[in-house]
């Protein structure tokens, strides 16, 4: 097993001036890497196929030590992790994070620096993209090449191809939906790839502008993640009221399912804005997603189309939902989420 990360570890002298080498800016929550982190590193992984995948850790305590020993055992292309344990790196402020990763790459001189199109991902990598003077190619599905990607454009109407032709690393956000790992990497295997500690001694916490974090709002929910579940029941405008989005949780209960919404739902306070789908919300591909009086605008697509099935149930046969849903029901739908509700088993 790994020798836990202390101040004796060795500095990062594997990744040194490599010529093809990958950096993953990573997050973790109770001692696992998250799985759109995981989404990065299997990313990585395709951009670099030397098997040299470093990733970046923050925070401190056991929590870190333990996300490290999975990242460490998560995929046989990480060659190397480190982990920057420090007290103002626990929580995700943009700028003292920026600063780290172009600390980082001031001693490790990556080819590649790479994160997850995710609210933590699309605050730091373009901060630490301009501290390094590079412009970051965002949102990419697909890898073609370690300097050639494919990403969405136009709410996702177009896919673009792009190369990367700039001097410095090539800084990239990936949609975790589009890179996705087996599902035996959420848990801690045997110990593969070296743990270092990034030596802070020199790390300039002064010239870190002044935020603060203070605190964390944030929704507890038994039901899965919504970027993560399998399945995804959102509501829309349709459902009306607060009080209606109940059902929909209930139904979600008997699925398995994470609830989502459009903006327009959440513009109308039904729900808040973190259950938000779409261009300006959440990016989610589940197995299933089910639409419940969403009529389909363009943005709310762009958050949802790539989903293995779409089912849509709403009253309006002419709703543009139906021309990118599997399976359509013109109903109302408080007598559809009902009658689920009763005819589905418990789970
Ligand atoms: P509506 O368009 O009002 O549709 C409600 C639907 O419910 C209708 O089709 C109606 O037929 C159906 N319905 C009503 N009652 C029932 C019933 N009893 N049974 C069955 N069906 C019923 N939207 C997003 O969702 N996500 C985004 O990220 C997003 N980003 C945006 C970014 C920009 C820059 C802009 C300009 C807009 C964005 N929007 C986004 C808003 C988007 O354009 C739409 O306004 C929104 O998606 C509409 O939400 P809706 O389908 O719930 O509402």
């Amino acid at each position: 097993s790994p020798s836990p990360p202390s101040s004796a570890s060795p500095p990062i002298r594997g990744s040194l001036s490599r010529f093809v080498s990958t950096l993953v800016l990573a997050e973790h929550e109770g001692g696992l890497v998250k799985q759109s982190s995981l989404s990065a590193i299997a990313a990585a992984a395709v951009v670099n196929k030397e098997k040299s995948v470093t990733v970046l850790l923050g925070g401190s305590g056991l929590a870190l030590r333990k996300a490290a020993s999975h990242a460490a055992s998560c995929h046989p292309s990480v060659s190397q992790v480190l982990v920057a344990d420090a007290d103002i790196l626990v929580h995700p402020l943009a700028e003292t994070w920026a600063e780290l990763v172009n600390f980082v790459q001031h001693q490790g001189n990556y080819s590649h620096i790479i994160t997850t199109s995710n609210s933590f991902g699309k605050n730091v990598l373009p901060r630490a993209a301009a501290l390094l003077d590079v412009s970051p190619v965002t949102d990419v599905v697909e890898i073609a090449e370690p300097h050639l990607f494919i990403r969405p454009i136009y709410a996702g109407n177009a896919l673009c191809t792009v190369r990367y032709a700039g001097k410095g690393p090539c800084m990239m956000t990936i949609r975790s939906t589009s890179f996705t790992l087996p599902s035996c990497s959420t848990e801690t295997k045997s110990v593969e790839a070296p743990i270092s500690q990034v030596d802070l001694s020199t790390f300039d916490e002064g010239s870190v502008p002044k935020s603060r974090w203070l605190k964390l709002v944030s929704q507890e929910s038994e039901r899965p993640d919504l970027g993560n579940a399998r399945v995804v029941v959102t509501g829309g405008r349709g459902l009306k009221s607060a009080e209606n989005f109940k059902l929909l949780e209930k139904l979600a209960e008997k699925l398995g399912a994470a609830v989502g919404a459009t903006r327009a739902a959440v513009d109308a306070g039904f729900v808040p804005n973190d259950l938000q789908v779409g261009q300006t919300g959440k990016i989610v591909a589940p197995e299933l997603y089910m639409a419940f009086g969403v009529s389909g605008a363009i943005q709310h697509l762009a958050g949802m189309r790539d989903s293995k099935v779409i089912v849509a149930i709403n009253k309006d046969a002419d709703a543009p939902i139906f021309q990118v849903a599997d399976y359509g029901l013109v109903a109302d739908l408080f007598e559809v989420i009902p009658e689920l509700i009763e005819k589905l088993p418990d789970k």
